[in-house]
């Protein structure tokens, strides 16, 4: 794990949230009320603006550091959510260097942690139904996979499949926590903004850890 990774996913992190806040805009429009792009855009232009300072700690301390960021910048639902996420993430990733045991272990706990601050579990139409099935994935390569280096390349593309699926899954679900639990059987037919977001996030993130081969 290098500086540069890390710069290169803070970085792609923010690009990929500005390019489609007005599709995470859209999709909250339909089912919530609408600001769930500027939410995230307002959050991850705050983490690049800091992206430097956060490249040069360890990637436990920058997830962290992401997290509060996110908790004081994105508002509604979703920042307390995301900013739980990446604190809890980034607490259990503490000082060590990034493997993929390591990082899937982290990766539930900040799981773990979105649950506990939303009540909320996946099957219920939000980021859950996309940030749970990937921990469950992580786990599974770090158990399948050997360690030592390129472990977490073989494994990127599953990664970012399975995350779409979980995408995807949300739109015959009924919404039962958040604003879209409002509009109960409304909000079938409709993909939830959060779990595309995470979609998002995961999906860059896992083409910046192929791209630089770690
Ligand atoms: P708000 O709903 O306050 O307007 P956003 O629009 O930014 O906040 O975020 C909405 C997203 O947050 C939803 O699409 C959903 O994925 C996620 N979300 C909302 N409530 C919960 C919850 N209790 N648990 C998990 N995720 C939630
Ligand atoms: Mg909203």
């Amino acid at each position: 794990m290098s500086a540069e990774w890390q710069a290169a996913a803070i970085q792609g992190a923010a690009r990929v949230i500005a390019e489609n806040a007005g599709l995470l805009t859209e999709l909250d429009s339909a089912i919530g009320d609408g600001d769930h792009g500027t939410n995230m855009k307002r959050g991850f232009d705050a983490v690049a603006a800091i992206a430097d300072e956060l490249a040069a700690l360890s990637p436990g301390a920058a997830a962290q550091k992401l997290g509060m960021t996110l908790v004081s910048k994105v508002g509604g639902a979703s920042g307390p959510l995301y900013g739980s996420f990446f604190m809890a993430l980034g607490k259990a990733l503490g000082d060590a260097p990034l493997d993929l045991p390591r990082l899937a272990a982290a990766f539930d706990e900040g799981v773990a942690a979105v649950k506990k601050r939303g009540k909320s579990e996946a099957g219920e139409k939000t980021m859950l139904d996309v940030l749970a099935p990937v921990a469950e994935a992580l786990r599974e390569a770090a158990q399948q996979a050997p360690t030592g280096q390129g472990m977490v390349t073989r494994w990127a593309d599953h990664l970012s499949d399975v995350a779409r699926r979980g995408l995807e899954s949300t739109r015959d679900m009924k919404a039962t926590k958040g604003r879209a639990a409002y509009l109960g059987e409304r909000s079938v037919g409709h993909l939830d903004p959060g779990a595309q977001s995470s979609f998002l996030l995961i999906h860059e993130l896992t083409g910046v850890y192929e791209e630089f081969g770690a």
